[in-house]
């Protein structure tokens, strides 16, 4: 049975199992020859058809000995051969076979008896033994296949099909070592794991001192913000071996599995310990039990209480980490977060302005940028942008940069870059008639008119009525800085900022387009939050009355019980359209009060297709600072 110990090995193909089938083909192939040659009469003679006729008129004359009835078919032999042509070949037949008519032979008893022929009538088909075995050979089948299965349970894990096998990936340390230094900015997180990486380093003067060894560290934070990345940096700066697994891997299709594959991967990193267990997306295996829908998901279960009982299992001497990476926190069992297994969180935030400035730093160190490229006006422009995201900035960048058949990345490439992944690629095909293109322009200018023209709102960076990714134009805005607070009076002019292109259509075209229906969607959200989040409303007070988006997470909190009465959830309601009409009475009356500039910005929105936030400032009086992308 092959064995599969080489880490690096991952899925053994199909092909490569050992079949279950030669051992019992044979078997079969056995039965049914056995059965086969019981059932065949052991003669040398050939049993020839014939026609009824032929054998009718050689029993009027007399030249057949005896006759047996089975069914229909009459067996028989004759006493002389009679000729036949069997395919093109004269044969001679002496025992023959033939089909009595299908509406039978009145003549046939009379004759035999007339020819004293003697007639003997046998039941259909005889169960002779050698049948019934015959018959048996399909349940035969399925009982070894039966015992077959069995025995692979017994030994699953090393079995025939190696599915239990760990999958985890031991990461070659000679190969792409990662440290400390190619993680930016994410000083909080790194200072933590310097404990875990001094630990796997002399875990014996650890102890010496009474010192705690962590066994699990979890790394949480949002999608691309480095945790995969830390991870191997603590194995780089470390240097051990390093198990990395995703926890999807190890929710599989057959039952068990998973767990095997954790108590798998547990033995292998104990054999070359110290060592990090790396569990990517542990939140696929280790959410909440009993929160499925229909049902908690049984396999996952398992995995999560193998995962637990390992995690429980380590003896003092084994210096193994187990280091985990989710960005839901909060779906994780919470027998995972006891002490003993991962009580150790690092959290990685998105970066701010500062580190951003340093990963884009260490990924353009692997790039050919020009030396005017100004990464701080990039990191700048940039909020909300993950280290990830950042990578692939510059990525995009080089692709255009090259595409253009530059030598070096350039400023324009990177900007066009940023405006790829922020409005999406711009979209080709799609046409709009003229009084959609001035609909269009108006309603843009409408949202870019009345955050000119509200004292806190966020500087308009882009108006564009170029169609791109989801939308037909965008107004951008970006944040001076970012915000951790968010002030009413923001907020509130933030609302009319969204109601900003509704009210233009209105006030310009009087009518209404669907164009704004995300515009609106995003209001209500918002107002919903200022009501019965921030406490922002008057009329409820400083109450809060649960999150309104809260994400339903496969059955958890379904059916999401509602804690205020009936009356309150009215006056929220009544809250939120007060919000949102206010919101945009304001809107439409300050670009009553701005009709001229309105046009203005429209017009150059239609002629240009493109306005910056300088430009557009310019057109109401405004000083064209805070641009920063665009020149
Ligand atoms: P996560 O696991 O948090 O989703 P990853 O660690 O997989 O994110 O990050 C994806 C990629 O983004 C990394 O391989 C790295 O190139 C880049 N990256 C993310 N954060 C940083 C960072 N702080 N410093 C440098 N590169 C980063
Ligand atoms: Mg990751
Ligand atoms: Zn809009």
């Amino acid at each position: 049975m092959a064995n599969y110990q080489d880490p690096e090995r991952q899925r053994p193909s199909p092909s490569a199992q050992p079949g279950p089938g030669k051992g019992i083909f044979l078997w079969l192939l056995l039965l049914f020859l056995i059965g086969f040659l019981i059932l065949r009469p052991l003669e040398t003679e050939r049993t020839e058809t014939v026609n009824y006729s032929l054998f009718k008129s050689q029993l009027r004359d007399g030249n057949v000995s005896e006759v047996v009835l089975t069914g229909n078919v009459i067996e028989g032999r004759f006493g002389v051969p009679v000729e036949k042509v069997v395919a093109g070949e004269t044969v001679q037949v002496q025992p023959f076979e033939t089909n009595l008519p299908a509406m039978g032979d009145d003549e046939l008893l009379p004759l035999l008896e007339e020819q004293g022929v003697e007639l003997e009538v046998r039941p259909e088909p005889g169960m002779g033994w050698a049948m019934i075995l015959l018959y048996m050979t399909p349940f035969l089948f399925l009982v070894l296949i039966g015992f077959f299965l069995l025995s692979q349970m017994r030994n699953r894990g090393q079995g025939m099909l190696s599915i239990g096998q760990s999958r985890a990936r031991l990461y070659d340390k000679r190969k792409a070592r990662v440290g400390f230094d190619d993680v930016a900015g994410t000083e909080g997180a790194k200072e933590e794991l310097r404990h875990t990486v001094e630990f796997l380093k002399n875990p014996k003067h650890f102890k010496r001192l009474g010192g705690v060894i962590p066994k699990g560290v979890l790394l949480v934070g949002p999608p691309g913000t480095g945790k995969t990345l830390l991870a191997r940096a603590v194995a780089g700066e470390a240097d051990v071996p390093f198990f990395s697994t995703s926890g999807s891997d190890f929710v599989e299709m057959f039952v068990g599995i998973g767990a095997s594959r954790v108590r798998k991967m547990f033995e292998e990193a104990k054999k070359s310990s110290p060592s990090i267990i790396f569990i990517d997306e542990l939140d696929s295996v280790g959410r909440r039990r009993g929160a499925g829908i229909g049902g908690g998901h049984d396999e996952r279960e398992q995995t999560l209480n193998q995962l637990l009982s390992e995690m429980d299992g380590f003896e003092a001497n084994e210096n193994v980490i187990v280091m985990a990476a989710t960005n839901r926190p909060d779906v994780l069992d919470p027998a995972l977060l006891r002490p003993g297994r991962f009580d150790r969180q690092v959290t990685v935030h998105h970066p701010t302005r500062k580190s951003r400035l340093l990963i884009l730093r260490i990924h353009a160190r692997k790039r050919r940028l020009k030396e005017d490229v100004d990464l701080d006006r990039v990191a700048r422009a940039t909020p909300g942008f993950s280290g990830a995201d950042l990578e692939n900035l510059l990525n995009e960048a080089a692709l255009h940069a090259t595409l253009a058949n530059k030598d070096m990345i350039e400023n324009e490439d990177i900007d066009i870059a940023r405006d790829r992944i922020v409005l999406g690629r711009k979209r080709e095909g799609v046409y709009l008639s003229p009084e959609d293109l001035k609909l269009l322009a108006y309603h843009e200018a409408g949202h870019a008119a009345v955050s000119i023209l509200c004292p806190t709102s966020d500087p308009i960076e882009k108006i564009t009525i170029v169609p791109r990714g989801q939308s037909m134009g965008v107004t951008q805005q970006l944040p001076e800085e970012e915000r951790y607070l968010y002030r009413s009076d923001f907020i509130l002019d933030h609302l009319a900022v969204m109601m900003g292109g509704r009210a233009a259509e209105e006030l310009i075209f009087s009518t209404a387009t669907s164009g704004a229906s995300h515009d609106l969607h995003q209001a209500t959200r918002l107002a919903r939050k200022m009501v019965a989040e921030y406490g922002m409303s008057k009329a409820l007070d400083q109450m809060h009355l649960g999150e309104s988006d809260h994400q339903v997470f496969l059955g958890e909190d379904i059916g999401h019980k509602r804690e205020f009465s009936e009356g309150t959830a009215e006056l929220v309601d009544l809250e939120i359209r007060r919000l949102l009409r206010e919101a945009y009475e304001r809107a439409i009356n300050l670009l009553r009060e701005h009709r001229k500039e309105l046009d203005r910005l429209a017009q150059r929105l239609l002629d240009e297709e493109e306005v910056t936030g300088a430009e557009a400032r310019k057109i109401f009086g405004k000083e064209p600072t805070a641009s920063r992308m665009a020149a």
